[in-house]
This record gives structure tokens, sequence and C-alpha cells, in this order.
């Protein structure tokens, strides 16, 4: 088969989890039940998910000198993602996040970002041929702004599909918009980038507009057990959420993304003379049409969200039925 490499760029955390009967209120201390420490953050889960889903990934981030950075490392490692262009922080610490999960399966997270802070566009550009090679860059908004927007710029200008989940949410430039391709938020972010709150398909349907005619072009929103909206060009399409009963929606996003990633990414082509690859490079014509790679990306992730934890709960192309 012929597929395209995946880059993604983005955040590295440990995950320390407790789940507990319900989320605590602010200055209440709950005891909570089980304690994991699984890794996480949302770039590396978005590797890990393109990686299970069998995608060509290189992961590009930054960790600590520490025992959580280089036990990160091991276990990218032993999912084929090619770890070449991670970069150790001498003065800061490896990312952690600290989750709180209820028995509702909502969760409540703070992270200490670490090193994930000083991944620089200097990084970016020591890993810049491996960007322009691809077919498809990743990236999230756990690193520093300014990075996600440089490594936008590189890609796009070489006609690297650039793929963004605004997440956490936060306001984008519209330069940064205009180098984006398909643009991955979920309702949260969909209100943070169109003004409009996002509950239901129709609400949703007007948030895509507003997003869409900032420059990007396709829209795909996620809206949790619903499932996902896609907008692109005049055209929108709704994807059920696959019905399942949810125990731990942690990642439940970062699975969507990555597979969605694989989807669009089979079949692309890689090589060929640029002449031959204008027409590819407009609709991943040769990789799985955009309503098909939604629907692969919410088998997945409906999935995750039957599972505890993030990367433990990413599923293998194996348990999908496609
Ligand atoms: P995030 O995790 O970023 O907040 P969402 O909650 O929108 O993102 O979830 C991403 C995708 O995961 C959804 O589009 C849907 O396909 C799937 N999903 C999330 N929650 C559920 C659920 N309760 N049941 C089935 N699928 C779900």
């Amino acid at each position: 088969m012929n597929q395209s490499k995946i880059v993604v760029i983005g955040s590295c955390n440990t995950d320390m989890v407790i789940k507990s009967e319900r989320l605590p209120a602010p200055g209440e201390t709950i005891i909570g039940g089980v304690f994991l420490m699984n890794p996480g953050g949302k770039g590396a889960n978005q590797a890990v998910a393109a990686a299970r889903m069998g995608g060509n990934v290189t992961f590009i981030t930054k960790t600590g000198n520490d025992h959580f950075g280089k036990q990160s490392i091991e276990l990218y490692q032993a999912e084929k993602i090619n770890t070449d262009y991670i970069r150790s922080d001498p003065e800061h610490p490896s990312g952690i996040a600290l989750i709180t999960v209820d028995a509702k399966g909502e969760n409540c997270i703070v992270v200490a970002s670490g090193a994930n802070a000083t991944l620089s566009p200097a990084d970016i550009d020591n890993a810049k041929d491996e960007i322009e090679s691809a077919g498809i860059v990743l990236m999230q908004l756990e690193i520093p702004m300014e990075t996600v927007e440089y490594a936008a710029q590189i890609a796009h200008q070489k006609g690297v599909k650039v793929i963004l989940n605004p997440a956490p949410a936060q306001p984008l430039s519209d330069q940064l918009l205009k180098s984006v391709h398909i643009i991955i938020p979920n309702m949260t972010e969909a209100e943070m980038l169109s003004g409009v709150k996002v509950t239901d398909w129709a609400s949703a349907k007007e948030a895509a507009d507003v997003i869409s005619k900032r420059g990007v072009k396709v829209v795909v929103l996620t809206l949790g057990a619903l499932g996902a909206l896609v907008k692109e060009g005049d055209q929108i399409h709704q994807i059920d959420a696959i019905p399942v009963t949810a125990v731990d929606t942690t990642a439940a996003g970062d699975t969507f993304c990555g597979t969605l990633c694989v989807g669009l990414s089979e079949g692309l082509s890689e090589g060929l003379p640029e002449e031959l690859t204008v027409g590819l490079s407009e609709g991943f014509s040769n990789g799985l049409p955009i309503v098909d790679a939604v629907k692969l990306a919410c088998s997945a992730s409906a999935i995750s969200v039957t599972r505890m934890g993030a990367q433990a709960s990413i599923p293998y192309r194996k348990d999908i039925q496609f």
C-alpha cells in the first residue's frame, strides 16, 4: 500500500490519573479510588493512535532529561514511532498531567508543560527535511504557539497537509488558519474559534460555517457522544458516534485525530514529481475520502471511551471493525 508519512509535532506528558466517584469542587479534598500512571500528552497520544492504526509516524517533541522522558521515548519506540527528532531539555522536567476521572467518565485535567514549553522553531528547523517530506503534519496546542505557526508555515509552503487539533482551546491567528488544511476542534474549541455555543448539530453547523470562513479548507467538529460534523466547501456531513457506554473520555479526541490522519494518509503518493501530486494534494484523493476517514476515526474513538487511561485506551487497527 502506498502510504505517506505522518509527522506529529506536539506535547508528551506522563499522566497521573485518579478515578473518583465525582470531581472535587474548588478547595475540596476528596478520597478517590484507583491510581494509574500512564504516558500521555496530546501530541504523544495522537502519535500513538496513528501508529496503532498502522500509520508511518514520526513524532517531534521535547522531554526533560529525566526518568519520565526516557521511559516515554522507549514506549514510542515500542509502538514503532520514529523518535529520531525527539530532543531532551537539560533544564526543564518532562511534562506532567494530573487527571481526575469521575464515575460518568467526565474528566478534569491540569498540565505542567515542563520541557514541552521549550519546543521551539529551532527544533522545527532541525527536523525540516522530515517535515517537508511528509504527507501530513498533525499538531495540537500544548506547545508554544510560535512553534505551531512556524511548523505550519514550513509544511504548507511545501504542500504538506497541515491538520490542527486546536486543543486546549485558545484563539488562533488568521495567518495560521490559512496554512491549515483540516481543523479538528471539539465543542469547547469550536466555540472559542467561532463565538457560537455548540450544543447540537445545528449549532455545530453554524460554528463550522464561521470557522471555514476564516480560511480553513475542511472543518471536522467533534461532538462527543453525538459524533462528528464535517464541513468541506459547501458540503456538510453528519457522522453519528458509535453508541457505547463511556467509562473514561480521556484521549477520545486524540484517538480521533491520529486515526483520521491514517485514513487520509493511506494511498497518498510520496515522492511523485510535483506535477503529478497537484491533484492529489487538494483532496487526499488517493487516501480515504474525508467522510470515510471520519467514520474510521469515530470507530476508533468510540473504543477508546470504553477503556480507562490515555494511551492505554487507544485501540489497534485489528480492534476496529471498518
Ligand atoms: P475531546 O475528547 O477532544 O473532547 P470529543 O469529546 O468530541 O473530543 O470526542 C471525540 C470523538 O470521540 C467524538 O467525535 C466521537 O466520535 C467519539 N466519542 C466521544 N465520546 C463518545 C461517547 N460517549 N460515545 C461514543 N463515541 C464518543
